[in-house]
């Protein structure tokens, strides 16, 4: 069934970083119409605020790993749900690299409940091997002017400008192997217990990730149709 304001889609998108889930969340958003939540860019935007919280996640953004407090999250959760059961054209949303501890997919069950958006969510997996993982996070590049992430996959292989605004291409400082391991530490300790969570409810949909981009979408709208 076609997304609609009556049917909403909603899309949870959970991976290992390197997995490519932020390209597959756009293709998504665009491919059924619909909004596309990251808490990245909630954060970034409640950050320009100059009160206690704007100033507090200001400074958890400059230092890389800390983790915004859950009841934070919820809040900015529940005013960005909140906004989108205002509008007249809604036909779901993907949800990207969000719930990241336990106690937050808890918490979006209840909103999704509340919301009266729990009757077609699906929960995607990409999985990718931790092997893939470093491999791929430490020759991914970023934009020096734009900030544009460029996965080490496919066509961004062969850029040498960004493709976005033609600025340099460079790797990260902390892309290094050790700095990757240690982020795909946390994601053991803090996310896997949500992919367990879901998978032992039997809505897990699992991904092989380690295709093309062009494949995986594909898997995946195999999968949710
Ligand atoms: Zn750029």
């Amino acid at each position: 069934m076609k997304p609609s304001k009556k049917n909403p889609l909603v899309i949870i998108i959970l991976g290992p970083q390197g997995s490519g889930k932020g390209t597959q969340a756009k293709l998504l958003q665009k491919k059924f119409n619909l909004e596309y939540i990251g808490s990245g860019d909630l954060v970034r935007k409640r950050q320009k605020v100059n009160d206690l919280t704007g100033r507090k996640l200001l400074e958890v953004s400059a230092k890389k790993g800390k983790i915004i407090p859950t009841f934070l999250m919820s809040k900015l959760w529940a005013d960005k749900f909140e906004k989108l059961k205002q509008k007249s054209e809604f036909n779901g949303f993907v949800f990207d690299g969000s719930p990241r501890k336990l106690i937050e997919a808890t918490l979006v069950e209840e909103a999704l409940n509340w919301y009266e958006w729990n009757k077609n969510v699906k929960i995607i997996l990409i999985d990718i091997s931790r092997k893939e993982s470093i491999w791929r996070l430490t020759k991914r590049r970023i934009c020096k002017d734009c900030g544009r992430v460029l996965p080490y996959m496919g066509e961004f292989r062969k850029l040498k400008k960004c493709d976005k605004c033609g600025g340099e291409l460079i790797t990260r400082t902390d892309d290094t192997v050790e700095g990757v391991k240690e982020r795909l530490s946390w994601y053991k300790t803090d996310v896997m217990p949500v992919v367990n969570y879901y998978k032992k409810q039997g809505r897990l949909i699992k991904i092989n990730g380690e295709q093309s981009i062009e494949n995986v979408f594909k898997d995946i709208l195999k999968a949710i149709r």
